[in-house]
């Protein structure tokens, strides 16, 4: 009961050594000391690059004294206020400055502190907005199979990552999903890429004529599906169509790019790609780049009047909403993103890295398929790329390579195939904004270690 502090050499932890509650209790930890550039060093010295921003999180480098400098300043300043009785400098300049940046018609920002509560806040407020436009009656979300909306009882409701809701599938709310746009697994050989867009996209069409337009609320979607596929971009025409069935059947349109927004694919929003725009948008991850949590939706004008103009408040708050000092921290990564024109950067090395990539395993007889878009990046590993019929779940094929990378200093975020044989095993890459080509060549190098070392015990 002392709980005093105090100092005491780190090396890797075992769970058992350690006080902190957190994934896998037989898992033995680096433990991280320091960070610099694209480098994680852990308590022994072992430096790790970073190949997938964590989860396609940090993207401007593990230090920068410039934003450090910024929520110092604002600590020194202002630490906390709470929403109900304050607004605050950096939340109002940050909020403008999101506005600006995203596509017309998006006209508020709404802050939280983290991917799934935006998820949460995304989804209530598309509720609100139908109770308040005398529709109380649409109730019912639609998403997709083979996504992730978050951890939290409702983003996991609606996430459709079978192997992350098994444990708690009894007590989520009924989400209802339909299969999500994959070409690489469910585009037939007779169809071209805009024809299984269309189809893809008509699955929502007839999802919402099934449960009837009247009693639905709202469809959930990651323009680039991160987590649970890596780095599925949609088929062209499939976002413009989702939007048109969206708006003939008065359904709000969200979409999630908490992991694929925010510049990781080359563009601020990942569906500025797709020229379309949604109703809702959830962003957090690179927002911050990590340095402090926050996350955000970002509403449009429509709904926001729907709201001002009846109830005139959302009934949704959090103690650490709109935290003065995170929303600083987020203006000063968006300042350093812009300053340095890391964009660019962006869609540069993502050609480099898709070149790279395709070079190492483009005719590697397990890699069924290298996708992405920007710096975000998918690897999916198959046991036979001619059937591309997935490894067996139960062999774990990317979590190991995951632990392969980390013996050879990477980092890469590992997803796993599902028991049904859905979806195969894949390697998610998001290296930061910054990185070099000769980063990129190390990254793929070490990775292509790796899988051949992972193979090799299976084989
Ligand atoms: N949405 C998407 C698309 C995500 O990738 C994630 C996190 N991986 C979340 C929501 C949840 O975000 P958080 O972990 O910050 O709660």
């Amino acid at each position: 009961m002392t709980g005093h502090l105090r100092l005491k050499e780190q090396k890797a932890v075992t769970m058992e050594q350690s006080r902190i509650f957190q994934r896998a209790t037989h898992q033995v930890m680096p433990v991280a000391l320091s960070g610099s550039g694209i480098y994680i060093t852990d308590a022994q010295g072992k430096q790790y690059i970073d190949g997938c921003g964590g989860a396609a999180v940090s993207c401007i480098g593990h230090s920068q004294p410039a934003v450090a400098q910024a929520i110092m300043d604002q600590l020194g300043k202002l630490a906390y206020a709470h929403t109900s009785f304050f607004s605050s400098a950096p939340a109002e300049e940050l909020a403008e400055y999101l506005v600006e940046l995203a596509p017309p018609g998006i006209s508020h920002a709404y802050f939280v502190t983290g991917g799934s509560e935006a998820v949460e806040a995304a989804l209530k407020l598309a509720h609100q907005y139908h109770q308040e436009n005398g529709q109380p009656q649409r109730n019912k979300i639609i998403a997709r199979w083979q996504s992730y909306h978050g951890n939290t009882l409702g983003a996991l409701a609606a996430s459709g990552n079978k192997m992350r809701r098994v444990a708690y599938a009894d007590i989520l709310i009924d989400v209802v999903h339909i299969e999500p746009c994959y070409p690489y697994r469910y585009r037939r050989a007779d169809e071209t890429l805009d024809e299984y867009g269309r189809r893809a996209a008509d699955l929502l069409e007839s999802k919402i004529l099934e449960l009837g337009a009247e009693h639905v609320s709202c469809f959930i979607m990651e323009p680039v599906v991160g987590a649970s596929l890596g780095a599925v971009a949609a088929a062209p025409g499939y976002l413009k169509r989702v939007r048109e069935i969206c708006d003939r059947y008065g359904v709000l349109l969200i979409f999630d790019e908490v992991m694929c927004g925010m510049g990781r694919c080359g563009t601020s929003f990942a569906s500025e790609h797709d020229g379309v725009v949604a109703d809702i948008y959830t962003i957090a991850k690179g927002l911050t780049s990590g340095f402090v949590p926050l996350g955000a939706i970002l509403l449009g004008q429509r709904v926001y009047d729907m709201i001002n103009e009846h109830s005139g408040s959302f009934r949704n708050g959090h103690t650490f909403s709109g935290h003065p000092v995170s929303c600083a921290g987020a203006l000063a990564v968006q300042r350093f993103v812009q300053q340095h024109h890391l964009l660019d950067n962006v869609k540069r090395q993502g050609r480099e890295l898709e070149r790279q990539l395709l070079a190492r395993f483009g005719s590697h007889a397990n890699v069924g398929e290298i996708r992405g878009r920007g710096l975000f990046f998918g690897v999916e590993l198959v046991a036979d790329k001619n059937t591309r019929t997935p490894f067996g779940a139960q062999l774990g094929v990317a979590a190991r390579v995951k632990q392969e990378s980390l013996r050879r200093g990477l980092l890469v975020y590992p997803g796993s195939g599902t028991s049904d044989g859905v979806n195969g095993d894949h390697i998610l890459l998001a290296p930061h904004y910054i990185v070099s080509e000769e980063e990129i060549g190390c990254i793929v190098e070490r990775l292509a270690q790796a899988v051949d070392a992972v193979l090799e015990n299976i084989a």
